[in-house]
């Protein structure tokens, strides 16, 4: 992980620096930070999960592409699941992955207090697993609809679904691609290195949380087309892609259990959700405007900026698969059985020895992009889990320092 602490004004408290230095912003970006910090903001560099060594370039296995956003990355350079986790996993003897292989449901015990057997769906034909301990992790609509589609006699609601809380509470962001074009052409490769916390509590003018401005992978004229933004006057899209700051705002949409997973008759799953809390990713983007118009170009001074274009992806209607991105909240954790799913350990309830570790457990959407918190709770209940399992302190040490080694011979 790379990032500064104390940059940004809405960090919480750390007890360590993270691991790497930020990743540098290029040069547009870092004008533009001068120009937010000039006029009072206080721009930050997002954390970010990439495997590059700026300060020996020949050695960096990342080589700082333009297709990280969205993409998987070719040459294994993205601190992501697949490599930081599963490659490394597999490479233990004891460790089975199996691919293209769909779980389908979950049995429990005649009591249905324990999670029995795994049925999955693997090459046609339906296989049988069973384990001690059963961790789902199917992303948040699909973790709900596998527990919602485990409804038997002890859980005829759906498995670990005696509060009814399974599936609602569906969250996904309000989220908007703002694209500011100027008279300065912006050649930025990787352009995620610029964050700003400065409304996400509030502001003197509006009281309430406005949410996170960051940046998405740098847009050319091709990604552009599929999205046909408003057009700029006297710009062509492919000059609007090469003067664009292309910006990523991020608003917290609230906890209502009316938006929810449920499972159609047909079998499909159903997403029901109505956007809310929409004025305050209004007045974020109108926040956004205002910071622009305060730009102060050296060579076009206050006339660089030409304008604010967007592009609104709200969740369900115009770009409906790409709307769930972000999705979380639908089997919510919390101290309260007849309120949340899952215990503080991400344990279900109900259910001793069943336990959901993705996006599913966000009780509240927060307004950042979600995968580092999701990845940070997966290794808080992966050490819980292995208290539970009863792995010693010694064995625990050990494999934290081979982790260590590993990272840092890479
Ligand atoms: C294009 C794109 C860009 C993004 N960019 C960012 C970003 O820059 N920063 C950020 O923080 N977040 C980003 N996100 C969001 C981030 O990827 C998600 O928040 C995160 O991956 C969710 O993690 P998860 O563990 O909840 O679920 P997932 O990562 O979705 O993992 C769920 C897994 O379960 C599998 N699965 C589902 N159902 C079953 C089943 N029944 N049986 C077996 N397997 C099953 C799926 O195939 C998948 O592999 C982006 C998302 C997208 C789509
Ligand atoms: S995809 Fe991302 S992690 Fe991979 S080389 Fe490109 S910038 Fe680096």
């Amino acid at each position: 992980m790379h990032g500064n602490r104390g940059e940004d004004p809405t960090e919480p408290p750390a007890n360590s620096p993270y691991p790497w230095p930020a990743v540098s912003h290029e040069p547009r970006i870092q004008q533009l930070s001068d120009d937010f910090a000039r006029s009072g903001l206080k721009p930050f560099h997002v954390p970010v999960g990439v495997m590059l060594d700026e300060k020996n370039p020949h050695k960096s296995r990342c080589i700082r592409c333009n297709t990280c956003d969205g993409f998987a990355c070719l040459v294994g350079a993205k601190s992501d699941a697949q490599v930081v986790c599963i490659d490394e996993a597999i490479k233990h003897s004891n460790v089975t992955l199996l691919t293209n292989s769909l779980v389908k449901r979950l049995e429990t015990d005649s009591s249905g207090r324990e999670v029995k057997s795994v049925v999955v769906e693997r090459g046609g034909s339906l296989e049988t697993y069973s384990a001690d301990v059963v961790v789902v992790s199917c992303g948040a609509i699909n973790s709900a609809a596998l527990l919602l589609r485990s409804a038997n006699d002890k859980h005829p609601r759906g498995l670990a679904n005696n509060s009814d809380v399974v599936g609602r509470h569906y969250m996904g962001h309000t989220n908007s691609v703002m694209m500011a074009i100027s008279k300065c052409p912006n050649p930025t490769i990787f352009q995620k290195t610029l964050g700003v916390n400065d409304f996400y509590f509030g502001s003197k003018d509006f009281e309430y949380p406005m949410g996170h401005i960051s940046f998405v992978g740098k847009l050319d004229a091709i990604t552009l087309k599929a999205g046909a933004p408003a057009i700029a006057p006297n710009f062509t899209l492919e000059l609007m892609a090469k003067h664009s700051l292309d910006f990523w705002l991020t608003s917290e949409d609230l906890p209502d259990p009316n938006n929810r997973v449920t499972i159609g008759r047909d079998g499909k799953i159903v997403l029901t959700y109505t956007p809310n809390n929409l004025e305050a990713h209004e007045r974020l983007k109108s926040k956004l405007k205002q910071a622009m118009k305060q730009t102060n170009c050296t060579m076009h001074g206050h006339d660089c900026h030409q304008g604010l274009f967007g592009r609104n992806l709200y969740v369900g209607q115009q770009i409906p698969l790409a709307g769930v991105a972000h999705q979380n909240g639908t089997i919510r954790f919390g101290q309260d059985p007849k309120t949340s799913v899952l215990d503080v350990n991400c344990k279900a309830h109900d259910v001793d020895n069943l336990y959901v570790v993705d996006g599913s457990f966000f009780p509240s959407s927060a307004a950042v992009n979600p995968a580092l918190t999701i990845m940070a709770n997966a290794l808080r209940v992966g050490d819980h889990l292995m208290k539970r399992l009863g792995v010693s302190e010694t064995a625990y040490g050990q494999n934290r320092q081979q982790d260590r080694e590993l990272a840092v011979s890479r």
